[in-house]
């Protein structure tokens, strides 16, 4: 990992527009003309460079933001779409096909659960949900039909943090894709470097920042892009989830503040999660010593971004949840809202929103309780205060006492 820093990678590319402009100049164009006849069949053919042929296949606008998120990942190139959504699946229907397996994390997005465990069988394509944190459970779920390893390096909600050197080697043994969501950890982590195959984010959450808009992106080799492009056979190009240019823009003007950001929202986490850890609340963060992960997750990231903005707090009922969500918002201390990265604090009950396409008994296997508050941490400039602002909170509902003792 050394010589590798993401967002170094970033700031070292150049770009101009196109009458000399510090930003590169939006492509406001869904097609695209050809000087001659011949171009535009070589085009089509996919062996045309720096030629653009239709927006649904690229335009110099997403071709930018690709540039960027590759250089951030460490991969050949990378590929944007309209949404988190639209990068994941589309990724997998071009890995697996009828009689296809996959083996996958059951701790990840309930909308990514969702189309493992109701859509892809209706097109042959079964799934096995492991406790990812287990190779060897991970290994014995594999069968000859398998072709995809899935996971999130950070889970979501539960913050599980899958062993990627692991399960690549593990993937690697099997002749398998390894596929990691890294949405919860951008920059923190590189899968890339840690022999992941593909690594796919939601841009909606931390990269873009501004929960303004939805977006993905899936970084990989040339190859498995192009494959995903192709007109004829290509996943992203038939089913079509494209993101506007307008909408790459104004990513890749956030994108160039992540770094910021990641310091800002990993060490507003780490100061939150271990002072409500000290109070005796049950606090889940991967930079706390007490996190079952917390030893392989140190040796997985660029420290200087911190262990993500992601912790959740389990205040012991859904009634006390859903009422402490309601006090913090009319403190205005964040938003009970779904979703992640945004600069003001984000909380919700993810056993009754994000996740709730996991059947009941599923959610209690993995440990997903329902007093369990997801937060994603703001920016918040004097943590402190938010500290004992939030404290205060907890005191008025009784979940903590006066003098810091538990009272769920
Ligand atoms: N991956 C993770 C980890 C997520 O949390 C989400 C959304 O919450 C997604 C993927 C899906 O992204 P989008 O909502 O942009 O489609």
């Amino acid at each position: 990992m050394k010589n590798f820093n993401p967002a170094d990678n970033i700031q070292d590319l150049q770009y101009f527009g196109e009458f000399g402009g510090v930003n590169p100049s939006i492509s406001d164009s869904s097609t695209y003309t050809f000087l001659s006849a011949k171009t535009m069949f070589d085009t089509f053919e996919g062996n045309m460079e720096g030629c653009y042929l239709y927006s649904r296949h690229s335009s110099p606008s997403n071709l930018y933001l690709d540039k960027a998120l590759a250089a951030m990942e460490g991969t050949e190139t990378a590929n944007v779409s309209a949404s988190g959504m639209g990068a994941i699946t589309p990724t997998l229907l071009q890995l697996c096909g009828t009689g296809d397996h996959i083996v996958s994390s059951r701790t990840i997005y309930g909308g990514t659960y969702a189309f493992l465990k109701n859509f892809t069988p209706r097109l042959g394509i079964k799934t096995t949900f492991v406790d990812i944190t287990k190779l060897e459970v991970v290994e014995a779920a594999i069968t000859p039909e398998t072709k995809v390893l899935y996971c999130e390096t950070v889970s979501n909600p539960l913050l599980e943090v899958a062993d990627i050197s692991g399960l690549a080697k593990i993937a690697k043994r099997h002749n398998l894709k390894l596929v990691v969501d890294n949405t919860f950890s951008p920059l923190s982590v590189s899968p890339a470097r840690l022999g992941a195959d593909i690594v796919i984010h939601s841009l909606t959450k931390y990269i873009n920042g501004s929960s303004d808009t939805v977006g993905g992106v899936t970084c990989a080799s040339q190859e498995f892009i192009d494959s995903l492009k192709n007109v004829n056979s290509g996943a992203s190009m038939l089913l079509g989830p494209t993101m506007d240019s307008l909408r790459s823009a104004s990513v890749m003007k956030n994108l160039r503040t992540l770094h910021i950001r990641m310091k800002q929202h990993s060490y507003n986490a780490l100061y939150l999660a271990k002072r409500f850890e000290k109070d005796g609340l049950k606090t889940v963060y991967p930079g706390l010593a007490s996190h079952p992960s917390h030893k392989i997750y140190k040796t997985m990231i660029n420290p200087e971004y911190g262990f993500g903005g992601m912790m959740t707090l389990d205040v012991g009922t859904l009634a006390k949840a859903n009422e402490l969500m309601e006090l913090m918002q009319s403190k205005n201390l964040g938003y009970l809202a779904v979703s992640l990265g945004f600069y003001k604090t984000l909380f919700s009950a993810p056993g009754t929103s994000t996740s709730s396409e996991i059947p009941m008994e599923e959610q209690i296997e993995m440990g997903l309780t329902d007093g369990l508050i997801r937060f994603s941490i703001g920016l918040d400039n004097d943590i402190e205060r938010t500290y004992q602002m939030m404290k205060t909170c907890m005191m008025d509902l009784e979940i903590l006492k006066s003098d810091s003792i538990v009272m769920v």
